[in-house]
């Protein structure tokens, strides 16, 4: 079984770089604290992919942030990872439309849909952001248009997420590759050959939790060889708090109180981790 790790690797003796992603029990604690529908949790868990392995790729020193804003199924989607490999995540979804909805394509989850891409560095840094219309296939599809389009970086991705049933309890289990080559090394036939060769990776491989990153690396780039650097261990990590509840509720007008206030208690539930919190009056 493998673990929930980023692993960043070079090819081409250092002049293409990149991110491998493997998770599994990381999507599982974040996707099982949400009923989502399967269109929405398949979507998130790609999206925690991404974040995952950008966070890695611009050496994120606090949080990255994807979010997804759409007119379609997917009303507000976010994923934020941290410089400690902790990451979470949740969705709003439009439940009517899902009703109505049998069988769903990208373009339905995520019609008319934007991609802001949010990179804060911490304390005393300006936040940096980008943003790219979601059209195409898929999530990666977008993904690598926003990198060419928005950061004229020559980029390669690809996601996959699925269920492993084996022990017959569904087991989430994702994995991702990105290959990024700055526009100032000119070595295009190199990049080309490494481009077709991550599409020559498949869905069950990516997701396959008995496959690792070192393997499935070793069997894609092998003959041009590929280095590979130390992995990060991805971890779900939720920053909500009591306390942060608590500063929350005193920012409420005493006006506007009451309406927040069910049986005597006010119930505080982070949208990222379920955690509730509750506070009577006397809190305040
Ligand atoms: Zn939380």
């Amino acid at each position: 079984m493998i673990n929930n790790i980023v692993l960043p690797f070079v090819l081409n003796e250092g002049n293409i770089r990149g991110r491998m992603c493997k998770l599994s029990t990381v999507l599982d604690r974040i996707l099982n604290a949400h009923d989502y529908p399967l269109p929405i949790a398949k979507l998130l868990g790609e999206l925690l992919i991404a974040t995952a392995i950008i966070g890695e790729m611009f050496k994120s020193k606090h949080l990255i942030t994807l979010q997804i804003k759409s007119e379609g199924l997917v009303q507000l989607m976010i994923a934020d990872y941290f410089a400690d490999g902790k990451t979470r995540g949740f969705a709003k979804f439009d439940v009517e439309k899902l009703k109505k909805n049998e069988k769903l394509d990208f373009n339905d989850l995520i019609k008319n849909g934007i991609l802001t891409v949010t990179l804060d560095q911490g304390e005393g840094t300006d936040i940096y952001q980008g943003i790219v219309a979601l059209d195409g296939e898929d999530l990666s599809e977008s993904i690598k248009k926003y990198f060419i389009s928005s950061e004229q970086i020559n980029t390669e991705i690809k996601i996959a997420l699925g269920q492993d049933l084996t022990d017959g309890t569904p087991k989430w289990c994702g994995g991702g590759i990105m290959i990024q080559m700055l526009p100032t090394e000119n070595f295009e036939d190199e990049w080309q050959k490494n481009q077709l060769f991550i599409n020559t990776i498949s869905v069950s491989e990516l997701i396959d939790p008995n496959l690792s990153a070192e393997y499935l690396l070793y069997r894609l780039f092998h003959e041009e060889g590929v280095w590979v650097d130390q992995a990060k261990v991805v971890n779900f990590g939720c920053r909500c708090s009591r306390e942060r509840f608590h500063t929350f509720l005193k920012a409420i007008p005493s006006l506007e109180l009451p309406n927040y206030i069910v049986d005597g208690k006010i119930i505080f539930t982070c949208e990222f981790c379920s955690n509730n919190e509750s506070f009577t009056e006397q809190d305040l």
